[in-house]
């Protein structure tokens, strides 16, 4: 067995994404220039080309874009989670995000929200469930 796919949370780029799960927050970029929200974390705004950027909080809340099930684990660490399913997110700010969804099984347009799983001692994982409201 693989050791878990551990995120850095040293990265230049996507650190802070990491640093903020830990503290059971989910953010996304904002382009300093344009306003655009981002994810995944990118060194440079895909709409405008500027390369300033802030981390801000969204509401972790957003509906099923699409969605696959996974009979093989793309990584031995995930050997015992099959099937699982990793879904595209639309968050209500507007990023698509991919993750862990946990739930019963998922439908596009599913409303779902986050929760924060710890992986290991100072690494914590966003997934998502279905909505609780
Ligand atoms: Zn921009």
């Amino acid at each position: 067995m693989g050791a878990p796919m551990v995120p850095n949370l040293d990265d230049r780029v996507a650190g802070p994404f990491w640093q903020a799960a830990n503290e059971q927050r989910l953010v996304v970029q904002r382009c300093d220039a344009c306003g655009h929200l981002r994810w995944p974390p990118l060194s440079g705004c895909p709409d405008c080309l500027d390369r300033s950027a802030t981390w801000v909080d969204v509401a972790g809340t957003g509906r099923i874009w699409s969605f696959a099930v996974y009979h093989r684990a793309l990584h031995p660490a995930f050997g015992a989670d099959v099937p699982y399913v990793i879904a595209v997110i639309e968050l209500d700010e507007g990023p698509l995000m991919t993750a862990r969804y946990t739930g019963p099984a998922p439908l596009v347009n599913d409303q779902v929200e986050v929760f924060f799983e710890s992986l290991v001692e100072g690494v914590t994982i966003p997934r998502f469930r279905p909505r609780s409201d």
